[in-house]
């Protein structure tokens, strides 16, 4: 059996179902997006666009690529090659994304995953939302649309249900949006006059690891240099900072690319074959397991025998089962999985 083929029947058999059940995305105003996709490599082609729903639905069924993306920019030009310009970019939607890498531990290669990294996924896409998309910027949870990326992390889109505040957001310049991540990443950070939010943050920061440190000065006064120099845990005080500012890993490309593509939401994912899937709320976000819940079932009821001869040794646990390299019998799931990651297997039957 060839291993291709079947992979590409099982991304067909996903589309169908996901297009008659309308959970594919359709991009808003979409004759202005443009489309991007790939097979065995992330982005083989893009400057692509459809000029209506029916046209990009059959496009999908007929190609069910292994990775399908859409611009976050509406543009006159979508088909163009080249930057902003040429494509006539008039407006574009605010995302970020979170992709994690290994924690301490995770035992498996970089580009693996398991519950750990997962975790720590979730854990950051809630610190994000929970410290500075509600507080700081005083979003509301309707306004946050919380999607899984299919691999090691989750695409945070903000979308608020007020269509002026939504205007504003959607016309921002570049600068903008570069203005708002470095402002999450703690870049523009000034010792000198810490405002409000990076004060607060700061402070539970402070409390969480250090108990003993008095927070008391820091809580009235926005100049912390002169204060912190004169405690004598002043060096704890400045790395506790610093792990702040860094506990977030974003993809500042994703926020400042003005042409960037981003995962067409309810596709699949082609390294792993999970689904890219949208969450309804942070309490839903709480309950989600990837390794789960990101999996289409029907993937689960079809069986493989394979004979794995790849040398890598490797481990991914896929609806609660685990399958290592000496694993003779497989599920859709994981075929698309092990084929997403290049390792080297025969397909001997299919049941
Ligand atoms: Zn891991």
């Amino acid at each position: 059996m060839n291993a291709f083929v079947e992979v590409q029947k099982l991304y067909k058999e996903y589309y169908k179902f996901a297009i008659k059940n309308n959970i594919l995305e359709v991009p808003e105003d979409i004759e202005h997006r443009e489309f991007g996709y790939g097979y065995l490599k992330k982005v083989d082609n893009r400057n692509l666009s459809f000029k209506n729903e029916r046209v990009y639905k059959d496009w999908v069924l007929k190609n069910s690529p292994m990775h399908l993306y859409k611009s976050l920019a509406y543009m006159l030009y979508p088909n163009n090659p080249g930057g902003a310009e040429k494509k006539g970019v008039f407006r574009r939607e605010l995302a970020f994304d979170i992709d994690v890498h290994k924690t301490n531990k995770c035992k498996h290669e970089d580009d693996w995953i398991c519950k750990y990294c997962l975790k720590e996924a979730k854990n950051q896409v809630i610190y994000l939302i929970e410290e500075f998309l509600i507080p700081d910027f005083g979003l509301n949870e309707e306004d946050i649309k919380i999607v899984f990326s299919g691999n090691r992390g989750y695409h945070i889109y903000i979308k608020p249900k007020n269509n002026k505040i939504r205007d504003i957001i959607e016309n921002y310049s570049k600068d903008d949006r570069k203005f708002l991540i470095n402002y999450i990443l703690g870049k523009n950070l000034n010792l000198n006059k810490v405002g409000s939010g990076w004060r607060r943050r700061l402070i539970k920061a402070i409390k969480e690891k250090d108990k003993r440190i008095s927070t008391k000065k820091l809580e009235k006064e926005k100049n912390w240099k002169k204060i912190i120099e004169n405690f004598k845990s002043k060096n704890k005080i400045y790395k506790i900072i610093e792990e702040t500012k860094n506990k977030l890993e974003l993809d500042e490309k994703v926020m400042d690319d003005d042409i960037r593509l981003l995962r067409v939401i309810n596709s699949l994912h082609g390294y792993t074959g999970f689904i890219v899937k949208s969450l309804d709320s942070l309490d839903d976000l709480k309950k989600f397991d990837p390794l789960k819940d990101a999996i289409f079932k029907n993937f689960e009821n079809k069986f493989y025998e394979v004979n794995i001869y790849d040398s890598r040794k490797f481990e991914i646990e896929i609806c609660g089962k685990k399958y290592t390299n000496k694993s003779k019998k497989i599920t859709g799931s994981v075929l698309l999985y092990l084929f997403g990651h290049n390792i080297k297997f025969e397909l001997l039957e299919s049941h």
